[in-house]
């Protein structure tokens, strides 16, 4: 459809096959590749470095800083120019490979456990283009508690009571370097604290409403209206179990995925929600199973009578709006240190 092509439609969450995923220019079992991108009307995505969480000793450490840097080299290899795609770090960019007719790719880091528990390392993220990081993943880590503490790492219901020492000092960090606070997988006390704290509104990069679907990793009421206060978004996301409680993949649909939209549209307004996949990290389901079925969702969006402006909101007007606000806000100097540091 013509509107769905005109708009910029930004997925915020995708995460990458990593080491040896297939190729993302040819068209593979990956649910977000090049050719389905193009197919599907998906104008950017937000590829994130994941590095799962595990133990917390200096070797692990080492180890996770190392595999976040690896796969941010690895995305950034995705924006090959001559191959129609094109890594973009700020909003500026974006604007510009969109109105090029070229696909963009924006580097994001989701867990702050990729620090190593070194502040520093945050610069080394924003030098290789990352415009967000989620602070935790499912799992406590140095920075703050998860959303849904790992009794395999031996997590107390919480650890830290919301963010750490060091992790108010990693929202401090991202704010002064122009990077996104992420709160999606992180405990309603981190996420209320970071909200508070970051100088840039917080939002979640894929997240979705708890009174429709009752899961840890969705924001209650008040979650929603602590983003509406100060000036964050959610991006509801495709995750089957964070839609539909005890539900498979096939059984969910298009119209279940907007009901979220609707309901934090009706409670925050339609400058503080977007839309995002999580595919290839546990997205996916009957209408939306890969990037090559983006347009089905603003098919949904217009039949419940979304108009264009509403519509372009909730598909990247709003994470621009952040993404802007984080960029005027950082220190001006830090582009030229983190360039001279690297
Ligand atoms: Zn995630």
């Amino acid at each position: 459809m013509t509107l769905h092509r005109e708009l910029l439609t930004i997925d915020t969450h995708i995460d990458i096959p990593f080491p040896d995923g297939p190729n993302f220019f040819e068209d593979t079992r990956r649910r977000v590749d090049l050719p389905k991108m193009k197919r599907g009307g998906m104008a950017a995505g937000c590829f994130a470095a994941y590095v799962a969480q595990g133990l917390r000793t200096p070797e692990a450490n080492w180890a996770a800083y190392g595999k976040a840097i690896a796969m941010l080299t690895a995305i950034n290899a995705m924006g090959s120019t001559n191959q129609g795609a094109r890594v973009c770090t700020t909003a500026d960019e974006i604007v510009q490979a969109h109105a090029d007719g070229v696909t963009i790719v924006v580097p994001c880091v989701e867990n702050g456990h990729a620090m190593g528990g070194e502040l520093s390392n945050l610069a080394a993220f924003r030098a290789l283009g990352a415009r967000y990081m989620t602070i935790t993943h499912f799992g406590h880590n140095a920075l703050a508690d998860s959303s849904n503490p790992r009794a395999d790492l031996a997590d107390p219901v919480q650890e830290h009571g919301g963010l750490s020492e060091l992790g108010r000092a990693a929202v401090g960090e991202m704010n002064r370097l122009g990077m996104l606070v992420d709160v999606a997988h992180t405990s309603k006390n981190t996420m209320m604290q970071a909200a508070l704290l970051s100088r840039t509104p917080v939002l979640s990069t894929h997240s979705n409403v708890r009174a429709l679907c009752d899961n840890a990793r969705n924001m209650d009421d008040e979650q929603l209206d602590m983003l509406r206060a100060v000036g964050g978004v959610i991006q509801i996301t495709a995750v089957p179990g964070f839609l539909r409680t005890g539900k498979k993949a096939d059984e969910v649909t298009v119209a279940d995925y907007c009901d979220h939209v609707d309901y934090a549209v009706r409670r925050i307004g339609i400058e503080h929600v977007g839309l995002s996949s999580d595919f290839d990290g546990g997205g996916g389901f009957s209408g939306w199973r890969d990037a090559g079925e983006t347009a089905n969702l603003t098919v949904e969006l217009v039949a419940r009578g979304y108009g264009r402006h509403e519509i372009a909101a909730l598909w990247g007007g709003n994470f621009m709006r952040l993404l802007r606000m984080a960029e005027q806000r950082a220190e001006q100097h830090v582009s030229t240190a983190v360039l001279a540091a690297v």
